[in-house]
């Protein structure tokens, strides 16, 4: 969706960021990296342009953990909740998470990465 403008923000609604599409490249990466940072089975994401991406409100509550030697990984230091990942390789992409945006994202998720670490305990069975 070419120029779709997306907005996402926090849990606790302290900080709230724009993007622009097109999305590319939305994913669930099921890396043990996201699994700890999102408490989850996957952190959820969409590339957009980093170029679009500005925080509209709560910059300052920000943080930054570098999970690897490329990754950082932005997350609300009052919530907690996880908003994007970037690698410092590929300044022109960002990722943000699929889960922090509102209206909730209407497209699809085209891939799996690391999917030999998937848990077993998904997907729900009875
Ligand atoms: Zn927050
Ligand atoms: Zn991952």
């Amino acid at each position: 969706m070419d120029g779709e403008v997306l907005h996402g923000s926090c849990l606790c609604g302290g900080v709230a960021y724009r993007a622009e599409g097109p999305v590319r490249h939305t994913s669930h990466c099921y890396c043990t990296m996201c699994q700890k940072q999102h408490g989850a089975a996957s952190g959820t994401y969409a590339n957009v342009a980093r170029a679009t991406f500005v925080f509209e409100r709560g910059e300052a509550l920000v943080t930054e953990y570098a999970s690897s030697d490329h990754g950082r990984r932005g997350f609300c230091k009052v919530c907690g909740s996880t908003l994007y990942w970037r690698s410092t390789q590929s300044e022109d992409r960002i990722a943000v998470t699929l889960g922090t945006l509102e209206p909730a994202y209407t497209g699809t998720v085209v891939k799996e990465l690391h999917v030999d670490t998937k848990p077993g305990w998904l997907p729900v069975r009875s």
